[in-house]
């Protein structure tokens, strides 16, 4: 625990600390706090398997999330079978129109044989061509979904 006084300044457990140290010290506890919160949360299989640790997310310093990337990442949004377990499609049909599974961003994005085009083939750890590649598969899934959707006013970097 980091204490401070006027008198002796920042201290760890009796022993000085420069401002450097202590925010070292708080970026740490702050990380090994959010590790065990991501361990414990039972809910997001998928994005826990990108992602086993948050060290693993944070070692993608570069990037962002955006609109369509974030879909492939929590499987949620264009995936027919996210939009149909939120009665979200009429036909409430979740199969991928390849026919051999459920449109979910496991199978779009490591099984699907309409998506295979530029799809890394090590998925242990996520890195920017898995970002990039999971931002064209979900892009594909929405010109499929939205015929008339098209990305003209959105950067193609973004
Ligand atoms: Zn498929």
């Amino acid at each position: 625990m980091i204490n401070y006084d006027e008198s002796n300044g920042l201290e760890h457990n009796g022993a000085p600390l420069t401002l450097k140290e202590a925010r070292a010290c708080w970026r740490e506890n702050t990380l090994q706090k959010w590790e065990e919160e991501w361990a414990k949360m039972g809910n997001s299989q998928w994005t826990h398997s990108l992602f086993p640790t948050v060290g693993s997310r944070l070692k993608l310093r570069n990037y962002t999330p955006n609109f369509w990337t974030t879909q492939a990442i929590t499987n949620h949004s264009v995936f027919r079978g996210y939009l149909a377990s939120r009665g979200r499609i009429i036909d409430e049909d979740k199969s991928c129109p390849c026919g051999f599974g459920t449109e979910m961003a496991e199978h779009c994005l490591l099984e699907c044989p309409s998506f295979t085009d530029g799809r890394p083939m090590d998925w242990s750890e996520v890195t920017n061509d898995h970002l990039q590649y999971m931002r064209r598969t979900v892009v594909k899934l929405w010109e499929i979904e939205n015929p008339h959707f098209t990305l003209r006013n959105v950067s193609k970097e973004e």
